[in-house]
């Protein structure tokens, strides 16, 4: 089970955001993969909790770069075009991670 949990949030984090820049984003969707990508930098935000790193605990509503707040402004952020790569990958990433509190206590 910790595998495939494993598989789908690297994966998601990875994966999802190439699917999603190829399908939308072509012919410069590796530009906009390699944005996407950019956006595991909200995970910086870990650095202000303790433990840093607790796979027990749900990102989503804990750390601030992952608050309903910042998801908020993630949406906002669709609306301005030349950051609505950026925005597209930041929520693909909170969704990913919010899969992932699904797992736990299981
Ligand atoms: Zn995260």
């Amino acid at each position: 089970m910790e595998l495939l949990r494993f598989t789908l949030h690297y994966g998601g984090h990875l994966v999802v955001p190439g699917l999603v820049a190829y399908a939308l984003h072509r012919p410069r969707w590796k530009r906009a993969w390699a944005v996407m990508l950019a956006t595991w930098l909200i995970d910086l935000d870990h650095l202000l909790a303790e433990p840093v790193f607790d796979p027990n605990r749900c990102s989503v509503g804990f750390h601030p770069l992952h608050s309903a707040w910042a998801i908020a402004g993630y949406l906002g952020l669709l609306l301005l075009p030349r950051a609505r790569v950026a925005a597209t990958g930041l929520l693909l990433h909170v969704v990913v991670d919010a899969q992932d509190c699904l797992w736990m206590g299981s």
